[in-house]
């Protein structure tokens, strides 16, 4: 078996020739960062790819790790599921493919309570996919989501390119409910693309 270095240079080599958008170096730091303080357990992604950081969340996560994660390609997710079997974490990542708003209401509540989320998907459709998510996650979570400052729209006071006006719109609604939501703290880093990282804790009834 090759090694997990190895296989991590392979799959970012495979990601630059055919532009696919996995976490990029400057995220990379700061998401592995927040994996190795956390160590997740039970981990739900949505927007595999190609397996690239489900398997980094596999490798510096907890010893016991599982890892559900969603993709709506099915060519992107014979590829994942092609590198996670060259690693030693093939029993700890489940792949399933279709659109994740579905999935999140299917495939993802049969192995909650998550305590570690990675949103990396449909852009626009973060803040939805956080509601599904919600009832999912274990009573403290941590949430991570990559790209929400968009290009430095999100948070410029230039007006976006029409056609991503939708998108930086509905992010900037993702990091209003996860600021002000009670439950949630947020805080955003810079680096990369913006990575949303949220504390999550259940709030009692009384
Ligand atoms: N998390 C991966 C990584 O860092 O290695 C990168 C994920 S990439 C930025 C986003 C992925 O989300 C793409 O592979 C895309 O096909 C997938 N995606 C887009 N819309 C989706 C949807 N509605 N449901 C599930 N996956 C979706």
């Amino acid at each position: 078996m090759k090694t997990i270095e190895t296989l991590f240079a392979e799959m970012e080599r495979y990601a630059k020739e055919n532009h696919v958008p996995i976490i990029n170096e400057k995220g990379r730091v700061a998401f592995l960062q927040v994996i190795r303080e956390c160590r997740p357990k039970r981990v739900l992604e949505v927007g595999t790819a190609i397996g690239y950081s489900a398997l980094q969340i596999a490798h510096n996560g907890a010893e016991d790790v599982d890892i559900t994660t969603l993709e709506l390609s099915v060519d992107r997710s014979k590829i994942a599921k092609a590198y996670i079997d060259q690693s030693r974490y093939a029993g700890r990542i489940h792949i399933h493919t279709g659109d994740a708003a579905e999935l999140l209401t299917t495939e993802a509540p049969k192995a909650a309570p998550y305590d570690f989320v990675f949103i990396d998907a449909a852009k626009g459709q973060y803040v939805d996919y956080l509601q599904k998510i919600e009832p999912l996650l274990a009573d403290e979570a941590v949430i991570l989501a990559d790209n929400v400052l968009f290009r430095g729209y999100v948070r410029s006071e230039e007006k976006p390119p029409r056609r991503f006006r939708t998108i930086v719109k509905r992010l900037r609604e993702y990091i209003e409910f996860v600021t002000e939501m009670p439950g949630y703290a947020t805080e955003i880093l810079e680096n990369g693309d913006g990575l949303a990282i949220t504390r999550y804790r259940r709030l009692t009834k009384d």
